[in-house]
């Protein structure tokens, strides 16, 4: 149910407020750093950030999808890092229990995942398997009450501060059929979590390997039916896609505000480079493409409220969304010359950020492989 608009425009309000008064300020130091001060993870939790698609009974605040995305929208507008520290809570971490959980296990621990109390991950990658999720080599072996968990997962947001990863492993033969989604508290024996991995940016999110040693799981953690894994885990990518969408549109609506107010301000050849059509011309491409991924991603999610399937539209947001804010941020480094190349002025830092929207949560290809997909089942 949505929240009746007064409130909701004032969490915007607050949120927005929190993201220019308390975040932009702090994203040099988290770059440097790579990590999320603690007290600023205090104050997510105190917002009730880490609930936001959490539904109401169970302590969130239950939100739309129409009003989860303009949330993302928000925190697209400064380091993609901050977004991360709550976005795996508020979508992949949480959303194969929010949609098979059993109540049992929503009770047990959808409270304390929209209070922020724990992390949740979301752990499908595995070296072997990227692309080709279906794949996946992790094995549970039925063991009486339990299933006995080995195998690696790679590159898993939020890993080394997880409490309870949705894992998917193989419970039955090869392909997509044979895969099951397990409830994997972190403290279970056989769990152990890598250091986190160096990255190219978004730097203070966090990425690890997971590796389980005939961990003990119980058959009661399981996510619905043996062989339905994968099948949970395409949902909930159709929300996350979604969500990835909105902060591209807050990243690249950022980068525009950021080139615009840096083309007005530097002069050369005796006048501001916004006066030059050539300088204008990256502007506007860049504005038009922002508002077009703006009106998709929207659209999307009114569709997704209304009940409908999502599988095309959140692909083709994804990929639109994602391939956009790269060409944005690349007009951005351009429209500022020689300091877009410059640390000190955090154009260079977002270039970096943005590279990865392109490539997890499925990358561009695979996104066009489901629009194609989608669209020729369709009929066109
Ligand atoms: C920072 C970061 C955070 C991540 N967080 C998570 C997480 O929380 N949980 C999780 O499970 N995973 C996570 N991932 C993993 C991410 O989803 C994968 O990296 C991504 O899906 C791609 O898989 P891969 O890296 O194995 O690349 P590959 O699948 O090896 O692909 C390599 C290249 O081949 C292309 N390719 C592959 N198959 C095809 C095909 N059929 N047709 C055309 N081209 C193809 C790809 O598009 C890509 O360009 C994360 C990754 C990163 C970098």
């Amino acid at each position: 149910m949505a929240l009746d608009p007064e409130t909701f425009d004032a969490l915007i309000g607050t949120i927005r407020r929190f993201v220019a008064q308390r975040l932009r300020p702090l994203e040099e130091r988290v770059a440097e750093e790579d990590e999320v001060p603690e007290e600023i993870v205090r104050e997510m939790r105190e917002m009730g950030l880490f609930g936001l698609s959490i539904p109401e009974e169970f302590g969130g605040l239950g939100l739309t999808m129409g009003e989860e995305v303009r949330v993302a929208l928000e925190f697209g507008r400064t380091t993609p890092a901050f977004r991360s520290v709550f976005g795996t809570n508020v979508g992949i971490g949480s959303q194969g229990l929010v949609m098979a959980g059993s109540d049992a296990q929503k009770a047990e621990w959808l409270p304390r995942i929209a209070s922020g109390e724990i992390v949740t991950s979301f752990a499908l990658t595995e070296p072997g398997a990227g692309s080709d999720g279906a794949s996946v080599q992790t094995r549970a072996l039925r063991d009486g009450d339990v299933y006995k968990l080995s195998g690696s997962k790679r590159f898993i947001t939020n890993a080394d501060k997880a409490s309870l990863f949705t894992v998917m492993a193989r419970t039955g033969g090869e392909g997509a059929s044979g895969v099951s989604a397990f409830l994997v508290p972190a403290d279970l024996p056989g769990v152990s979590i890598g250091k986190p991995e160096r990255k190219m940016g978004q730097q203070g999110a966090h990425v690890c390997d997971v590796n389980f040693d005939e961990a003990p799981v119980p058959a009661a953690n399981r996510l619905g039916a043996e062989g339905e894994g994968f099948k949970i885990a395409m949902r909930v990518l159709d929300r996350g896609r979604l969500h990835i969408a909105a902060v591209c549109v807050g990243i690249a609506e950022r980068l525009i505000a950021d080139a615009v107010a840096y083309a007005t301000e530097r002069r050369q050849f005796g006048k501001a480079l916004s006066d030059f059509q050539l300088v204008q011309a990256m502007i506007a491409d860049s504005k038009t493409e922002t508002m077009a991924a703006r009106a998709l991603m929207l659209e999307t999610a009114a569709l997704k409220d209304a009940g409908q399937p999502i599988t095309l539209e959140a692909a083709a947001a994804k990929y639109f969304a994602s391939e956009m804010v790269g060409r944005v941020a690349d007009r951005a480094v351009q429209i500022f010359g020689g300091a877009g190349y410059i640390a000190d002025y955090g154009i260079e830092r977002l270039y970096r950020d943005v590279r990865l929207f392109r490539i997890y949560e499925g990358t561009s290809q695979i996104q066009q492989l489901v629009i194609a997909r989608e669209t020729i089942r369709n009929g066109g």
